[in-house]
């Protein structure tokens, strides 16, 4: 069995790797060659956590295994990181735990790629200004991996406490990205492509402030009960994604929509039938497209399988007998 410490993640996957594993497997769902397991989130009664398992088998990459982690919201004040995930990958033949990789870095690289996908699949090609709203620790990742998908021009963002906003700033700066902090109208008004990633409970995007055309990633509402964006006038202009559709209307963005019988199940698009060539996506320049990326198990094994393949190729994995 390999180790691979989240000490090491960093130098062993780059963006565009993620990328890569990410899309393949959104394909591969939606080709059902592979598919998430139910999704296991509790709160324990212990230091106000939330823990937590992803799992699931991708029958084409052999990728079979789970993600254990959660939120504690402590954290910060122990010079922790509050979201703590630890990757466990089986050998698909025989059960024996393959590898045990950090899944921290993993997690927001490949949150921020599930979003780089629908931009890169559903975002008008013009694409100039990026908006981003939330400022906490997922939001850097979303803001480099998503500026890669388009020529932007610059980067808008609004944050609950407008002073957390510094490092986002310095992030659009080291891309060569002019950057100003706005109001929500702003934001909606200006952005051709937006990015929630909060954690909130309540709306905070208001569909009439979302301009024709616009791509939006909701990416922040991954639990029960959380939302980010009031779709009441968006639903009507827009055409809907995701990466997982159960997930979507338990946990994701959408599951508002559905409680409210706004929409239906069969209102939803994959992305993988995006990816795979079986949904036009896109279909005019005016079109509102919406992902709600809720975060699937098969990600985190997608990207921490190819942590270990490089691991072990540059002889960084630890090799324990198990
Ligand atoms: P964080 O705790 O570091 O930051 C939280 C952000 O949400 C901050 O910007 C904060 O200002 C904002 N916020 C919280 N409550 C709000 C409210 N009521 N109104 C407006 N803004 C509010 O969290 P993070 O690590 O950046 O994660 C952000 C969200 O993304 C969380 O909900 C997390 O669970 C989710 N997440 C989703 C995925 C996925 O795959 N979809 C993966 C990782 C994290």
């Amino acid at each position: 069995m390999y180790i691979v410490p989240e000490t090491e993640i960093a130098d062993l996957v780059t963006r565009e790797q993620s990328f890569d594993a990410v899309e393949k497997v959104f394909a591969s769902m939606s080709a059902k060659s592979a598919y998430n397991f139910p999704v296991i989130r509790e709160a324990i009664g212990h230091a106000d956590a939330l823990y937590g398992f992803k799992s699931g088998f991708d029958r084409a990459a052999l990728n079979l295994g789970l993600k254990s982690g959660g939120y504690w919201p402590g954290n910060a004040d122990k010079g922790l990181t509050n979201h703590q995930s630890t990757i466990f990958l089986f050998d698909a033949e025989t059960g024996k735990c393959r590898a045990v990789v950090g899944g921290n870095l993993l997690t927001a690289l490949r949150t921020a790629a599930a979003a780089a996908v629908s931009v890169a699949h559903l975002a008008r090609k013009d694409a100039k200004v990026l908006g981003i709203v939330g400022a906490g620790h997922q939001a850097k990742f979303q803001l480099q991996a998503v500026a890669e998908q388009r020529d932007f021009e610059r980067v808008v963002a609004w944050n609950r406490s407008p002073e957390k906003l510094a490092t986002l700033e310095q992030t659009a700066k080291d891309l060569g990205l002019p950057f100003e902090s706005v109001s929500l109208e702003e934001l909606g008004a200006q952005s051709d492509v937006i990015v929630t990633i909060t954690s909130s409970y309540a709306a905070i995007l208001n569909g009439t402030h979302i301009k024709p055309g616009t791509h939006i990633a909701c990416m922040g509402t991954d639990t029960k009960g959380k939302r980010e964006v009031d779709m009441n006038n968006i639903l009507g202009r827009a055409t809907l994604f995701t990466d997982e559709i159960e997930q979507s209307v338990t946990l994701g963005e959408f599951q508002h929509a559905i409680i409210d019988m706004t929409i239906k199940k069969e209102h939803i698009n994959e992305i993988g039938a995006v990816i795979n060539g079986d949904h036009p996506g896109r279909t005019s320049e005016d079109e509102i497209t919406l992902f709600d990326g809720t975060g699937v198990g098969l990600q985190d094994l997608a990207v921490a399988s190819a942590v270990v393949d490089e691991a072990v190729k540059r002889g960084i994995a630890v090799q324990v007998d198990f």
